[in-house]
C-alpha cells in the first residue's frame, strides 16, 4: 500500500503529540519503584493525559474480538509487549517495559522504553542497553535514499552479535493519523531491500529484544506477548519523521 507523506505541517503536529507521548514518559519512568503496582502507572498516565487534553491511543484499541483496556502497555521481564497493567506489584530486580501512545490534534504519537526496577542484574542491564542501542542504530538509517531493509539489518546485526533473539512477531510502523499505517518495519531483514525511505514518512521504530529464544506466545487475556522460553525481553520505540536533513525523532524528551 502507499506510504502517507506528511506535510511540514503535520510533522509540527505529530512533534507535540509527540511531546505528550515524551513528557509522560519520563514521569512514568520517575515513579517506577518497587512495591509500585502496574496499575498505577497506568492511572497516573490516564490522569495526565486528560490534563494535557489529549486521547488516549491503546486504550480499547480493538484486534479482533479483543479490546485493550488500559492507556500504557507494562510489559515486565518476560513480557514482551503489550501487557495490561494489574494489581501485579514491581519487584526489586524486575525491567518493565512502558509503551505508551496518544491522539493530539488529531495525529498519534507511539514510544517505549524499558527500565529498571530498582538494581537489576548485569545481564538485563546488558539487554536494556542492547537494545537501546538497536534503537539508536535504526533511527540512524531513517534518512531519504535507505530502505526499510537497512532498518532490520542493523537491528538484527546488533542483537545477534550479543547472542539475543529478535523478534519477528510483532513490528514498527507508519503512525500519523492512525497509529498503525503502512509500511511495516520489521527489526530484521536484508540491507538494500524493501520501500524506499522518503522525507515526508514518519514511522515508529520498536526493537523487541529477547534474551533468547525469538519465539512469542499470546498470553490467555488475548494481549500480553512473552517469550516462549521465560527469558527477558527488552523493547525501546520511537516516533520518528524522515526529513531531507535525516531523523527527527519527534518523542524524543527534549
Ligand atoms: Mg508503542
Ligand atoms: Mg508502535
Amino acid at each position: 500500500a502507499m506510504i502517507e507523506i506528511k506535510s511540514r505541517s503535520e510533522v509540527e503536529s505529530m512533534r507535540r503529540a509527540s511531546g505528550v507521548v515524551a513528557e509522560i514518559l519520563v514521569e512514568l519512568v520517575e515513579m517506577v519503584r518497587p512495591g509500585l503496582t502496574t496499575a498505577a502507572l497506568d492511572a497516573a498516565a490516564e490522569a495526565r493525559i486528560a490534563r494535557l487534553g489529549a486521547k488516549p491511543a491503546f486504550k480499547n484499541y480493538r484486534v479482533g474480538d479483543s479490546i485493550f483496556p488500559a492507556v500504557l502497555c507494562t510489559s515486565v521481564n518476560e513480557e514482551i509487549v503489550h501487557g495490561i497493567p494489574s494489581g501485579r506489584t514491581l519487584a526489586e530486580g524486575d525491567i518493565i517495559g512502558l509503551d505508551f501512545g496518544v491522539i493530539y490534534e488529531g495525529y498519534y504519537a507511539d514510544s517505549a522504553v524499558t527500565v529498571p526496577v530498582g538494581r537489576i542484574d548485569p545481564r538485563s542491564e546488558r539487554l536494556i542497553a542492547t537494545t537501546r542501542r538497536c534503537l539508536d542504530a535504526a533511527i540512524e538509517q531513517l534518512r531519504p535514499g535507505r530502505r526499510i531493509g537497512d532498518v532490520g539489518a542493523v537491528v538484527q546485526a546488533i542483537a545477534e552479535a550479543e547472542g539475543y533473539g529478535v523478534v519477528r512477531d510483532f513490528v514498527g510502523h507508519g503512525i500519523g493519523r492512525a497509529l498503525h499505517e503502512d509500511p511495516q518495519v520489521p527489526n530484521f531483514g536484508i540491507a538494500g531491500r524493501g520501500r524506499s525511505l522518503k522525507p515526508g514518512m514518519v514511522l515508529a521504530v520498536e526493537p523487541m529484544i529477547n534474551e533468547g529464544t525469538p519465539a512469542v506466545r499470546v498470553l490467555s487475556d488475548g494481549w500480553t506477548a512473552v517469550t516462549a522460553d521465560g527469558k527477558r525481553s527488552a523493547h525501546f520505540e520511537h516516533t520518528v519523521a524522515i526529513t531531507e536533513d535525516g531523523p527527527w525523532v519527534l518523542t524524543s524528551a527534549n
